[in-house]
């Protein structure tokens, strides 16, 4: 049992089964735990069901008040959706036949170029967020467009519906295919220090900027160093693209023949450090992750568009190998499901791909990318000091998940152990399973 040194109150206290991960157990199960969230939406102790009476006294709550799970419901901790592009949710599903240079220009620039229309932008955002916020995303690390005042407001609408975001304005000053849909270097810079200060003039407490290159191939050599000085005089994190495709890998080698790698070239403008994740990776040699590892940036694996857009596959053992920090990704619209728990499935599913390919890979387990989805996610954002698993002192940012939902995927035909009813939910569960979503302490789902 656990405590918090606080002076502050307990708001609610769970009883039932926790899962969750550590940095050294990729499943950790806790059954007939008590979880007791203080007013300030921190976990504030966790302890065994038999220890009620002398943690309701040493904690000040009364018994009757605690919150009993049922024997097919559990708690997990929220999923972190690493990469996501909020304005390309207006075309989720559609538009996967081309690959990704060509997917830019003639579905993706495009309708991103619509979001200068505020009510545009207000209805496709509102959408997003109640979307991935039924199913279970808890932190979004969000691209908007080029347009800044639109870029502020998926900030307001993620604050007003309570989820945890990072909302990063879009940087581009070379666009050759949609010659509308770009700025010119001082303007980028402009309207991204504005941006940057008119959302930290909110004070909204769980949504912050991040500094957005699209990336090597939208972005002037002058332009990247601007904003990794942005990044750092602002200690702000950082978030882009690396080696989706062979071609895009093999365009920026030409592009920029000074830099060794396409990890060299975010390297020398100081936009790899601990506070940055870098979308796909899927090309990245090993020399490029010692980079990722020396540097402390994280990758978000998306595997829903890797597969979709043909990209390449991410070899995820070899980046953990490495000891570079990893989460998952949603990447819609590149990856069609704003779900992450369609990304913990085709992130099993391409590493049995490489496993039919190589008969040695070692596969990755549900448990793994259960921590993936989850721990890792907050660790590639430098969030998990604050959230990512149930820790006391943590955020409470959680699912109650019922797997025997009425009208549910999921039919039960026996009680069976949590992990089982964690795999299960995995691999079948939808949002009917997700009956409440939590983020810090707060409920947010069902929405008021
Ligand atoms: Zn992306």
């Amino acid at each position: 049992e656990r405590e918090r040194e606080t002076n502050t109150t307990i708001a609610h206290v769970y009883r039932g089964t926790f899962v969750h991960s550590t940095p050294h157990t990729a499943l950790q199960i806790l059954e007939d735990a008590l979880l007791g969230v203080d007013t300030e939406g921190k976990i504030a102790f966790i302890g065994k069901g038999e220890e009620l009476n002398k943690l309701s006294q040493s904690c000040g709550f009364s018994p009757s008040e605690v919150i009993q799970l049922a024997q097919h419901e559990f708690f997990m901790p929220g999923m972190v959706d690493t990469h996501i592009h909020a304005p390309q949710y207006s075309y989720a599903g559609t538009a996967l036949d081309l690959p990704l240079l060509q997917w830019l220009n003639t579905y993706t620039f495009p309708v991103e170029s619509r979001f200068k229309d505020l009510e545009f932008a207000r209805s496709v955002y509102t959408q997003v967020v109640k979307r991935t916020l039924r199913n279970g995303t808890t932190t979004a690390c969000y691209f908007a467009t080029i347009h800044t005042d639109a870029s502020l407001l998926l900030g307001k609408i993620t604050n007003d519906f309570g989820q945890r975001a990072l909302v990063g304005k879009v940087c581009m000053d070379i666009n050759n295919a949609v010659k509308h849909y770009k700025e010119t270097s001082e303007e980028s810079q402009e309207e991204t220090c504005r941006f940057i200060a008119e959302l930290l003039k909110k004070k909204y407490p769980l949504v912050k900027p991040v500094v957005t290159p699209r990336f090597a191939l939208s972005c002037s050599a002058d332009l990247l160093e601007q904003l990794g000085a942005i990044a750092k005089n602002n200690n702000l994190h950082i978030q882009s693209h690396i080696s989706e495709t062979i071609e895009e890998v093999n365009v920026v080698k030409k592009l920029f023949p000074d830099s060794e790698s396409y990890t060299d070239v975010y390297l020398k403008h100081n936009l790899l450090t601990d506070k940055t994740v870098m979308a796909h990776g899927c090309h990245l040699t090993d020399e490029e992750l010692a980079l990722f590892r020396e540097t402390g940036a994280s990758l978000s694996h998306c595997p829903n568009s890797n597969i979709s857009l043909c990209s390449g596959m991410l070899n995820v053992r070899n980046v953990l190998n490495h000891k570079v920090k990893l989460g998952l990704g949603t990447d819609v619209a590149g990856g069609y499901s704003a779900s992450m728990l369609d990304a913990v499935r085709r992130t099993l599913d391409t590493s049995k791909v490489l496993t039919i390919q190589e008969p040695d890979y070692c596969t990755l387990s549900f448990e793994e990318v259960f921590r993936l989805a989850t721990l890792g996610g907050s660790q590639a954002l430098s969030m998990d000091d604050h959230t990512g698993n149930f820790e006391v002192g943590k955020d409470f940012d959680a699912l109650r998940v019922n797997v025997a939902a009425p009208e549910g995927p999921i039919d039960l035909v026996q009680v069976d152990e949590p992990k089982i009813l964690l795999e299960k939910f995995l691999n079948l569960g939808d949002d009917r399973n997700i009956v409440e979503v939590y983020v810090a302490g707060r409920k947010v789902v069902p929405f008021e």
